[in-house]
């Protein structure tokens, strides 16, 4: 077993909505459980909506999307041995309450139990069982880490698409948002519906065009949105909107870009406490579907890891910036200013200490 260090540093939230390095102890395992040494855990915009509302209380650490190296293994593990480089999602449903067995597997109860300690912006991080047992996974040889990271947040996008059930050669989808959640919707569609047209619209230029390269067939500020689609279509719409941005606006001008019978899927929050102003009459006789999507499940996970670990699906072009944790604090004011997409947050650049 590997020599632990006593302290390792982590990136903990401050109570005004920032990010600061602090000392904590360095976990051990107990059975079933894992310790990864960080290689990259992704910034999430999960985590600034978390920084921006004050929603977690000072000291905790924020993080998810995980690749470390097996550290240590705790008794009666034998999946994992030091050394194995390994991605894991940090919630995993029971899989066997009401919930699971309908097919709601990230509304179980137990599904947002954070099973990854402290969390992921820490030098060493804690797999609980359920995490080391059915949805922490190895990664093959020729898969790069940067690669692997896209596992958990490639899932819950997987999730939103499956939701927006688009069939039949021809069809159209449009991503309001070309922010880095956006963007891994493009490249989600373009590994799982080559032939579909897709529309991202984002008002940052340098955005549209990575869009552009990174396959979308189009690309367009929000003023052009309708036009754009009606233009691609031949007056049809959209047969999915999906909304990585959130908000009341953003839901309307997806049900006016939409087909008859085509999906808005929400994938982003909303400001706390808004409500959507819209006509329903339009959205009945259209046959419009407004659908929610929350998070992924081992299904999605397993799916994406085909994808991910096959070389369908690269997201690792919209990493812009991979920033040691010490320097946390610029991923988030990075991300509030809206210059990055992707950021990978790894280890300390001056080693443990
Ligand atoms: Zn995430
Ligand atoms: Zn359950």
């Amino acid at each position: 077993m590997n020599e632990s260090p006593l302290h390792m540093r982590v990136a903990a939230c401050t109570s005004d909505g920032n990010l600061r390095t602090e000392r904590r102890p360095v976990p051990a395992p107990d059975p079933g459980e894992v310790v990864l040494k960080l290689v990259w855990c992704g910034f999430c915009g999960t985590d600034l909506f978390k920084l921006d509302n004050r929603s977690q209380p000072t000291g905790t650490i924020l993080g998810h999307e995980l690749v470390g190296v097996v550290h240590q293994v705790g008794a009666g593990v034998s999946a994992f041995t030091p050394g194995d480089r390994v991605v894991a999602p940090h919630h995993v449903a029971c899989g066997r309450c009401a919930l699971c067995r309908r097919g709601s597997r990230t509304l179980c109860p137990v599904f947002k139990e954070n099973l990854m300690l402290p969390g992921g912006f820490s030098e060493y991080v804690l797999l609980g069982e359920r995490i080391v047992s059915q949805a922490a996974r190895l990664i093959p040889d020729n898969v790069p880490d940067e690669a692997a990271a896209f596992l958990e947040p490639a899932a819950c996008v997987l999730r939103g698409v499956d939701k927006a059930d688009i069939r039949g050669p021809g069809g159209c989808a449009v991503i309001v948002g070309g922010g880095s959640m956006g963007l891994l919707h493009l490249v989600v569609l373009r590994a799982i519906h080559p032939d579909l047209a897709v529309i991202v619209s984002d008002p940052i230029e340098e955005r549209r065009l990575l869009a552009d390269s990174l396959g979308a067939t189009t690309s367009c500020g929000p003023e052009q949105l309708l036009a754009t689609v009606e233009k691609l279509t031949n007056n049809l719409g959209a047969d999915a909107v999906f909304d990585t941005v959130g908000g009341s606006q953003i839901l309307k001008s997806a049900l006016a870009a939409l087909r008859p019978g085509g999906t808005a899927v929400l994938f982003a929050h909303a400001a706390e406490k808004e409500t959507a102003g819209f006509e329903l009459n339009p959205l009945f006789k259209n046959e419009h579907r407004v659908v929610a999507t929350y998070s992924g499940s081992l299904d999605e996970q397993d799916r994406i890891s085909d994808l991910i670990f096959s070389g369908t699906l690269d997201p690792r072009p919209l990493v812009t910036h991979r920033i040691p944790l010490e320097r946390a604090q610029d991923a988030v004011e990075l991300a509030r200013s809206r210059k990055a997409l992707k950021i990978l947050i790894g280890p300390p650049s001056n080693g443990t200490q």
